[in-house]
């Protein structure tokens, strides 16, 4: 297999196709967004750059694994001849639901189609297409080139072959891949934002402050950086929408998410996107400094 689609060239997607093309595979990066096309190849030129700095790679290297991406608007001729298209588009499911009945009308038959959603039912995405045993996920973690996970999770669906391609393809790309089935949060955000989760109820109920919960947890736990810091780079928009998945599919209350949560999110305080979520990031995110909010 060697024609890769990426679809969406976000965070992830500029990540999933700079690690395809630096493995050889020719991939046509695809948005709705030249803008964010443009900002993709930019942010891969500089990142290869950073390992060519650090002897990594070569020039040549660089050079190739850029001559092997080209960048698509049009969704239909992006996917036309590919053997696997990766979706990395904004996580809505009304959006990914389209996105997968345009690819099924336009990919190959045989084409493998991937998504990297973090909390979307693979199960309910595969039921859109003519080819639900070929539908599976593929969840790279964030920074793509760095982080050696990939979750595959199958969905009700998914055939023993597939599953067994995109295994054995992840491994190809020097990433360790888990296989995992199709239940709300598969295994990460599962056991991740349960645990944020209860940090900040923790925070909510007056137990211990801000820097002394993640304080627990970085030095208690080995942990690299506390709950609270995490949820406020992954987004706290984004923890909460997920925290819903969870309560929402398995009807359970140990899955509400936090009454603090809710309150920052529509108080419009997300983490380092918006500039303050627990921590104050106005200053950059190097130095942690606690939010007015909880001094
Ligand atoms: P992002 O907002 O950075 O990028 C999404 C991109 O999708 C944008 O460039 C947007 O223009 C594009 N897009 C929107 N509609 C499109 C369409 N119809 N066709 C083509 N492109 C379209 O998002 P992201 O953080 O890269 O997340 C992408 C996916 O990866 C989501 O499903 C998310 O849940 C998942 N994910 C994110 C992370 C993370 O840490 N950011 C980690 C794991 C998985």
């Amino acid at each position: 297999m060697n024609r890769i689609a990426v679809i969406g060239a976000g965070t992830m997607g500029n990540g999933i196709a700079h690690v395809f093309a630096q493995n050889n595979y020719n991939v046509h990066l695809i948005d709705i967004s030249q803008d964010a096309l443009d900002k993709a190849i930019s942010t891969i030129d500089k990142n290869l750059g950073r390992m060519v700095a650090k002897e990594k790679i070569t020039e040549e290297d660089k050079s190739k694994t850029l001559s092997n991406i080209t960048t698509h608007t049009n969704l239909q001729s992006g996917v036309a001849d590919r053997e696997l298209v990766v979706e990395a588009a904004t996580e809505n499911i009304d959006l990914k639901l389209k996105i997968f009945r345009d690819m099924d009308a336009s990919a190959p038959a045989d084409c493998i189609l991937a998504t990297n959603t973090s909390s979307i039912s693979i199960t309910k995405i595969a039921a859109v297409t003519n080819r639900p045993d070929q539908v599976i996920g593929m969840h790279f973690m964030n920074p793509v080139p760095i982080m050696k996970l990939v979750e595959v999770i199958r969905g009700y669906a998914t055939s023993d072959a597939i599953t067994q391609a995109i295994m054995e393809m992840s491994a190809g790309l020097g990433k360790i891949p888990v296989e995992v089935n199709d239940y709300p949060g598969f295994v990460a955000n599962r056991i991740l934002m349960p645990m944020i989760n209860e940090a900040i109820i923790t925070l909510h109920e007056g137990v211990a402050g801000v820097m002394e919960i993640d304080t627990v947890m970085k030095l208690g736990m080995a942990h690299p950086m506390g709950p609270l810091q995490l949820a406020d780079f992954i987004g706290l928009d984004v923890c909460l929408s997920i925290m819903n998945v969870l309560y929402e599919g398995f009807g359970n209350p140990k899955y509400a998410p936090c009454p603090l949560l809710v309150n920052m999110v529509t108080a419009g305080k997300m983490g380092v996107k918006s500039g303050e979520g627990f921590y104050s990031h106005t200053h950059g995110t190097k130095e942690l400094i606690v939010a007015d909010a909880f001094k």
